[in-house]
């Protein structure tokens, strides 16, 4: 072999797997192949690093403490104390994440690259990889073409996919019948966003805060998706929005319009009265970054992470969370798991896929346990009028709910609608049985997860018993939605 570990994609989840594979596997001889020039190290595509740029504290720490790397300034560009959720009518606003930062993802990477070069890492740039390779049912390395266009393949023990939402590994791997290769379209999120100077408008903290991280629900905004104004600073902003395609069609239609995700985000941007004229970042750590569509996975993640020699990490694994398409946190926890995982792997000596699916068991136990149920919740609450949403937030969440939207997990609404509760409206009501559904649903389903089995042997079964509930839950949330 030509190296321990080769890890596909240096982006923000491979070059945190990678760390974590050199701080628990001491000597491993680990690659990094990216696709980006050097000069656009771990960018997702030539547009830059499209993303929210957003990031709660506890996640860093989280990795921090596993791989021992800290994260500092200036790829830390700006703290925040949170987000805050608005509904439509910006009338009630639900709080969540805790402190967190907002990153310079350009800037990120390069800092990433450097740290993972003095623990012994070593990259390959401008390597577009295309496939993997094969031995006797296991995966043994990497195919595709380098910067001067000749065949490039380099061969490990171990393979990490980190190459993002559009996979190429993921797509066609051919030693695994549990790894799910393609995601369904109305799972995914088409977004975009600008990173903007401004000059201050009016004063509201429901359309600029420095100090907080805004979203706007709203359908006509941003039907299935939602609206951000991010700060990165008193006079700067990463703000954008994201829309579900076909319910983009369906708002359209209704409006009689022909919006586009670009001409929904220059609306956005034109319409938000706390920032007046916003120009995009000429910033030379923005040069590269200052605007850009991309797109982002809402489901659970990947039902099998592992095949024999291989692992997803982050978005190559669907790991952003349903409700809000945060995918960094996710990242951070998964490539520190993948790392420890890896590293257990070689020292047994069985790289196989039993040797790696403890994997699967510990991403689950940290962090996968909730996606299911929070895809199904998604799935309800993106089809909802903005009336609803505004009735539901102001009406159905009480402090617990509050709370557990705060940390990420399926608020419990089983007793929306009791003890005399007055709901007005025939919508309102059957928001409140579709809450009460889905409640019922996340704990089926959270249940479920715990219980995903030990070794390989029990997948087949786990995974028959997973699309039975998850069947179950989307033909009965069609009486929800309208
Ligand atoms: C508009 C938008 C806003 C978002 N906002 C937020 C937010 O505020 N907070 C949050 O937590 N998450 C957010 N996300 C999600 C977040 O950006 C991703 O979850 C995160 O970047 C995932 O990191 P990754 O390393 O898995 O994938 P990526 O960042 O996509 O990195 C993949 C890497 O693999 C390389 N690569 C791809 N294909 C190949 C190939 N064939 N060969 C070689 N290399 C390849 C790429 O060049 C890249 O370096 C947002 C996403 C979008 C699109």
């Amino acid at each position: 072999m030509d190296y321990d570990v080769i890890v596909a994609g240096g982006g923000l989840a491979g070059t945190v797997a990678a760390q974590a594979v050199a701080k628990y596997a001491g000597g491993a001889q680990i690659l990094v192949v990216d696709r980006s020039p050097p000069v656009m190290p771990g960018s997702k595509s030539v547009s830059g690093w499209i993303c929210g740029d957003a990031v709660s504290k506890e996640a860093v720490d989280y990795m921090t403490s596993r791989t021992g790397v800290a994260w500092g300034e200036p790829e830390i560009e700006h703290k925040v104390k949170g987000v805050m959720a608005f509904s439509p009518d910006r009338e009630t606003a639900i709080p969540f994440d805790g402190d967190g930062y907002m990153l310079n993802r350009q800037l990120l990477p390069e800092r990433q690259n450097e740290r993972s070069r003095r623990m012994g890492i070593e990259f390959h740039h401008s390597v577009n990889l295309t496939g993997l390779l094969y031995d006797d049912g296991q995966v043994v390395g990497v195919a595709g073409v380098d910067g001067s266009k000749n065949p490039y393949k380099k061969t490990a023990h171990v393979v990490i996919d980190a190459t993002g939402m559009t996979s190429m590994l993921r797509n066609q791997i051919s030693n695994t019948d549990k790894i799910e290769r393609k995601v369904d379209r109305r799972d995914v999120e088409s977004t975009g966003r600008h990173i903007m100077y401004f000059d201050k408008g009016i004063e509201d903290t429901t359309q600029f805060d420095p100090d907080y991280c805004i979203i706007h629900l709203d359908q006509d905004a941003s039907p299935g998706g939602y609206g951000w104004v991010f700060p990165k600073g008193e006079d700067k902003v990463n703000i954008g929005l994201g829309v579900e395609k076909t319910l983009l069609g369906a708002r359209n239609a209704r409006l009689n319009k022909r919006d586009t995700v670009t001409t929904l985000i220059e609306e956005y941007v034109q319409v938000n009265e706390a920032i007046k004229n916003p120009r995009l970042s000429t910033d030379p750590e923005d040069a590269n970054n200052a605007t850009g569509n991309f797109q982002v996975s809402v489901r659970r993640q990947n039902d099998c992470l592992v095949a024999g020699g291989f692992l997803l990490v982050g978005d190559s694994a669907w790991m952003p969370k349903p409700l809000d398409a945060g995918g960094i946190g996710p990242a951070l926890v998964a490539g520190s798991i993948a790392g420890r995982c890896v590293a257990e792997a070689l020292e047994s000596g069985d790289t196989s896929e039993a040797g790696l699916w403890q994997y699967n068991k510990e991403f689950i136990n940290e962090y996968g346990y909730k996606t299911a149920g929070l895809e199904v919740f998604r799935r309800l609450i993106q089809t909802l009028t903005n009336d609803q949403i505004n009735y539901g937030m102001k009406h159905f969440l009480g402090n617990l709910d509050v709370e557990a939207i705060s940390k990420g997990e399926h608020p419990d609404f089983s007793a929306l609608g009791k003890l005399g509760m007055i709901i007005r409206g025939a919508l309102n009501k059957t928001l409140a049985d579709g809450l009460r559904f889905t409640t019922r649903q996340n704990k089926k389903l959270t249940e479920h997860y715990y219980a995903f089995p030990e070794t390989p042997d029990g997948f087949a079964e786990w995974r028959k018993k997973l699309h039975v509930l998850l069947d179950e839950s989307n033909t009965k949330l069609k009486r929800y939605q309208k």
